[in-house]
Formats: C-alpha cells, structure tokens, sequence
C-alpha cells in the first residue's frame, strides 16, 4: 500500500482551538497509526488575518500537545511561484479563462438571482472569449456545466452535488492572488497528500476541489469530514463554554495526553473506552470508528480524565510534567527518591497539576506559615501538650514507614489518652500548615523524621508567641 500522508492546513488567524487540535490529532493519529507522513502547513495567503502570533501559537500548541510533523512547517506565501504554475496549466488546456466582467456586471448577476430566488451564479459570459490577461481580470474555473460530482466521504459516505449548481469560481484575483480552493489543491497534490481529515464545514468546498484535482489530473485523496465540536447547549462550540484555546488548558494544569484523549473522544470512539494513552490511540485510530455525530465539549468530563491520567501516569514523566508548576511555587527540585513519595501521596488526589504543586508545597517549604485559618484554629495549648509528647516518641521511631507510623501514633494515643484523630488533625496541621493534606501515615513517611520533628518543634514555638 502506497504510504499514507496526511497534514493539518490551519489558517492562522487565532491560537489553535479545541475543534482545530482535534482535526490536527485526527491526521497526525491516522498518519501514525498507518506509519505515513504528517505535514503541517500554514495557509497564510490571506494577509489581512494572518499574523506572526497566531503562527507561533498554534506551532506551540501542536508541540504541547505532542503532535510532531515530519515536514513542515509550510507557509503557503512563500509557494505563489508553484500555483502560479498550476492555473498556467489549466489556461493552456482551455479549463481556466480570464474573465474582465466588472463588478457592477457581477452585482447585477447577484441581484437578479437573489430576485428570483435562484443561488446566485456567474453566467460564463467570457468563458469562451478567450481574453488574454486585463488589468482587472480574475481568472475562472472552467467547471462542468452538467453531470454530478460526488464526494466519497470515509465519515459521511457519498455526497452528491449537481454540477450545473457549481458556477464557475474564482481561482486567482485580479491582483493574481490565487483563491483559498486552488491552493490547497495545488498543495494537497505536490506534497503527496492522500487523506484529508476537517472539519465538515469545508464539505461545500470539496466539490470545488474535486472538479480541480480532475482539471489537474491528479488522484482524489480520500476525504473525511468531521463533525463539528458542540458546546453542552449543542450550539456550535464558543467561548461561553469554556477556553477555546488549547494552550489555556496546558496552563490549567492539563496533561497533554489528557487533552488528546479528551480531543479524540470527540468524534471518534472504539467500543465504549473512555481512557487511552497516547500508545494506544496509535494503535486503534482508524476512520471508520469517527462518527457521524457532533462531539459535545464538557469540560467536567475533561476534568475527570486528566485526573485518571494523573493518576496512571509514572511519577518520573509526571515529574517532568508537574516540574513547571513546582517551578511556578519557587519550588527548584529535581526527580528524587523523595519526589516519588510525593507524587504516590498527591497522585490519586489532584485533577489538575496546579492543584498538584499547590498540595505538594508544603513538602518543599523552609518553614511552614500557619496562615490556613482552620489549621491555625488547631494549634492550642492542648496541641502543644500533645506534640511535647509526640516529639520525644517520634525522635524515638526507627521505623518511619506507614506500618511503623502507625505503632507510634498508637502510642502517643496511650499516653495522651487522645483519639487518632485528634491527634491527627493536630499534626497535620503543625506538618503541612493545612487542614487537609494526603493520609497522614503516608505524608509523614514521605517528609521524614528530621523534617517532622523539626516541624513539631516549630509549631510548639509559634503556639507559645500566640
Ligand atoms: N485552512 C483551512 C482552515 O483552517 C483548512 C483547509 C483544509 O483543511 O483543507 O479551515
């Protein structure tokens, strides 16, 4: 079989969007899954809109997310030579012709149909003048006048429009800018694409560029249209439902490999699975699981995997993921024996990696502030009675591993006369300078005894300055 290609073709003239990332995912899966080609290419051509930021955007938003190309990027400025070429092709073989109708002519056209009812056409009037280039001359496509053009589509399956409904479009401006449907046929066919994944906002498009790949004599890629992305309203999805933008989720604290799952789930399915790691989607994406149906974005969802993939991911990537957000808290650390006990303790907690860091604090901190006004509640006189004992008891332990933990809590409940969770909530709150932390067993065996001991002593201090 011939190697599959495919490319995500952004305009750029925003950040990468929800709906945009996931038709970037869908072609990067499928090449992947079929060991082919993904290609990223900019259509830039409309200059108005296009702008350095969107670009950089949208190059950071694919590298976030983990969807390398292996060529690319191509910006379609820089390729005007190469269309150029192309509509030279379909002049010399009678299928394109100049066209010097004025705009008043056109309006006319416009306005009498609209009278009448009928879907506004150009009429072909210089179709066969066989005009040479005028100052004001766009050239047209010499579209069929009769017969159908269906478009195989690998999601939606045969559409069939009416050629005589097509008129006979634009391809290049009168200041020989060629038009967005030439251009991407034109690059679709030189860089070797052979299976397009969009949006299904671009099926009115497609005959269009069917009936130029013919011209051009090119073969069909096959096409698959997507249905759009819907908000929970099941209107067309926009910012009232949440961020739109991708890299708004990266600064959340969103795992990419959450994100894809999430993004993914969104028009394509394989059985009832909900959770996939990357591996996985390369191995199972194939078009015929994308459905026909609009995916709806529900952001709690979301929420809900990116705390599974928290969860099921190794401590050392997860460390390479939550490092930024440590960094963020002023937190320098490294991968460690001791940073693994504090990802297994914050792991099966934390939905978002800014929750994480800000629950993982307090391992990191100098001193602990007892600003928290439910911890700071618990540090009394009774509190400092009960850590003067405790303190002895745990400079005594040898074993500072859950199990042991427990035999030294059970003792100070001896001597104290207290119950665990008294004593607990107190120690929790002299250690982490929070009401709530992760167990309270596994939390002291990851801070360790100097760290415990010296933390008792403080709070004992600052419990006598109250
Ligand atoms: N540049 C177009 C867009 O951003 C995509 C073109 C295509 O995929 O064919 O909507």
């Amino acid at each position: 079989m011939k190697e599959i290609v495919t490319r995500f073709a952004p305009s750029p003239s925003g950040y990468l969007h929800v709906g945009g990332a996931r038709t970037a995912l869908f072609n990067w899966l499928y090449a992947r899954h079929n060991k082919g080609k993904f290609i990223l290419r900019i259509e830039d051509t409309d200059k108005k809109r296009s702008t350095e930021k969107s670009i950089n955007a949208i190059i950071e938003a694919l590298k976030w997310l983990e969807i390398d190309y292996d060529e690319g990027p191509y910006f379609q400025s820089e390729r005007f030579s190469l269309y150029e070429e192309y509509i030279e092709k379909l002049i010399d073989s009678g299928q394109a012709y100049y066209c010097n109708c004025s705009r008043e002519r056109l309006d006319n056209i416009r306005q009498e149909a609209m009278k009448s009812g009928s879907k506004p056409k150009y009429d072909g009037k210089c179709r066969n003048l066989g005009l040479k280039r005028g100052e004001n001359s766009v050239i047209r496509f010499a579209s069929p006048l009769d017969g159908v053009t269906i478009l195989e589509d690998a999601v939606k399956k045969n559409i069939v429009f009416q050629n005589s409904e097509l008129d006979d479009f634009i391809i290049a401006r009168s200041d020989k800018t060629p038009t967005y449907n030439f251009v991407v046929v034109a690059d679709d066919i030189t860089m070797g694409i052979n299976a397009i994944i969009r949006g299904d906002d671009h099926v009115n498009n497609t005959p269009k560029q069917i009936l130029l790949y013919n011209a051009l004599g090119a073969k069909l890629p096959v096409f698959a249209h997507v249905p759009m992305v819907l908000g929970k309203d099941k209107a067309r999805l926009s910012k009232r439902h949440g961020a739109m933008s991708v890299t708004a989720y990266r600064d959340m604290g969103y795992l990419p490999g959450a994100m894809i799952n999430y993004l993914v789930r969104l028009g394509w399915s394989y059985g009832d699975q909900e959770f996939f790691t990357r591996d996985d989607l390369i191995e199972k994406f194939a078009l015929k699981n994308v459905g026909r149906s609009a995916g709806v974005f529900d952001t709690d969802k979301l929420l809900a995997l990116n705390a599974e993939h928290i969860k099921k991911m190794g401590t050392k990537r997860l460390f390479y993921y939550l490092n930024p957000f440590l960094k963020n808290k002023g937190i320098e650390t490294e991968h460690s024996d001791f940073m693994d006990g504090v990802i297994k303790t914050l792991n099966k907690r934390s939905k978002t990696l800014t929750d994480f860091a800000e629950g993982a604090e307090f391992y990191f901190a100098k001193d602990i502030s007892f600003e928290d006004k439910k911890a700071k509640k618990l540090l009394n006189s009774d509190a400092k009675n009960l850590f003067l004992t405790a303190i002895p008891e745990f400079e005594k332990a040898d074993d500072f591993s859950e199990a042991g933990l427990e035999k030294v809590f059970l003792k100070i409940m001896e001597i104290t006369g207290l119950k665990f969770g008294k004593i607990a909530s107190s120690v929790r709150a002299a250690l982490t300078g929070k009401s709530i932390s992760p167990g309270i067993f596994e939390m002291i065996a990851v801070l360790g005894k100097e760290k415990t001991v010296q933390r008792l002593k403080a709070a004992v201090k600052f419990i006598e300055a109250l």
